[in-house]
């Protein structure tokens, strides 16, 4: 087997529910591993935007997810993924995705979707209860479909998608299994480093989401990103600025861990800040130089394209043409697999 992975051609699927404008943890979570990794040249790169999936749970609020779709669109754009080295589609316009859900629901038993940790407490998050849609429930189905039809092996994500990735090597091992045929590709994760494969709130929630209320856009002006630092959560213990204050848990330091590449001097505030005599205004100032710096170039390349909505819809319309090619060749194979190509 190892002659073949040197020879293997590396592919990379991967994408966003337009539920909203993506923020600073999709950034860290998972935007930039893609762009690195498009930039590296060494990939064949697919970034999907979800919107069957996003109306899994959505359903009721179309206009929410199509006015989202640009959004994303134009958060991808301007965080440096190229149209011209990747292809950027949307996943409704592939139709053969739908068929591949229904093809690899038969694999996959109800008991084994209801163990899916992510899936669990998104069920509870959202207050579903006994009412979660049955399109909904089987989301990780439908993004197996996704990642096969491309025959991606990279995915990189967020630490959440983990299970999913899981469930869909089962169904990979499942199909060649069973229809005796090397089709599928299983894949792998491609996680962000240590610690920021899920970063926190600003509320000091333990994710930052687009439905908490609790984010930092990439589309936000400078004012905007100011007010937010200066609202961040800290350390509640930390009153009096002599005191002295605590480092884990306090997300203004865990926000410069990740966004400021001048380590010593994190360590040097951190330092000060457990010795006491350093304000929570002081390194709430700091962190918001930080974050502009990193910040003002996404929204001004985000600004450029706003500026031409036709062009971003051509982006989308010629990358969705692209990507049914090579689904539809995907699920020719797989029908072919199952024998329901009768009239072949
Ligand atoms: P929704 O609330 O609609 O599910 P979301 O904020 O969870 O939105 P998704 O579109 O579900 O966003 O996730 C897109 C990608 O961003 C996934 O790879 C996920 O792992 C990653 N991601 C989402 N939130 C964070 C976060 N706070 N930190 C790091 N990565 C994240
Ligand atoms: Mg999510």
């Amino acid at each position: 087997m190892e002659e073949f992975t040197m020879t293997e051609q590396k592919v990379v699927l991967t994408g966003d529910r337009p539920t909203g404008q993506l923020h600073i943890g999709h950034y860290v979570g998972s935007l930039k591993n893609r762009v690195a990794l498009q930039n590296t040249g060494d990939y064949k790169t697919f970034i999907m935007i979800a919107d069957m999936q996003a109306l899994t749970d959505n359903a009721r609020d179309p206009e929410k997810i199509r006015h989202s779709l640009t959004q994303v669109a134009l958060d991808y754009l301007a965080v440096g993924i190229d149209p011209a080295k990747s292809t950027i589609f949307v996943q409704s316009q592939i139709p053969a995705l739908s068929e591949l859900t229904q093809h690899y629901m038969n694999l996959v038993s109800v008991a084994r979707l209801e163990r899916n940790p992510t899936v669990k407490t998104e069920i509870k998050q959202k207050s579903f209860g006994q009412s979660v849609p049955a399109g909904f429930f089987t989301y990780p189905v439908s993004q197996a479909a996704d990642i096969t039809a491309f025959k991606a092996n990279t995915v990189p994500v967020g630490d959440d998608q983990e299970p999913m990735l899981e469930q869909t090597r089962e169904i990979v091992r499942s199909f060649n299994n069973i229809y005796k045929q090397d089709i599928l590709v299983e894949p792998e994760g491609y996680f962000p480093p240590k610690g920021q494969g899920r970063i926190p709130g600003l509320d000091g929630n333990a994710k930052m989401s687009k439905s908490l209320n609790n984010a930092i856009y990439l589309a936000d002006d400078a004012d905007t990103i100011q007010k937010k630092v200066m609202s961040m959560y800290t350390d509640p213990q930390h009153i009096k600025i002599e005191d002295p204050g605590h480092i884990e848990g306090n997300t203004v330091f865990t926000y410069l861990d990740i966004f400021d590449d001048d380590k010593a001097k994190v360590q040097e505030l951190k330092d000060q800040y457990q010795a006491g005599g350093l304000g929570d205004v002081k390194i709430k100032r700091y962190l918001n130089e930080v974050l502009q710096a990193t910040l003002k170039p996404i929204r001004e390349r985000r600004e450029q394209y706003a500026a031409d909505m036709d062009g971003v819809y051509k982006i989308l319309k010629d990358g969705s043409d692209a990507a049914n090619e090579v689904a539809n060749q995907t699920l020719k194979e797989v029908r072919d697999a199952i024998g329901i190509n009768y009239f072949d």
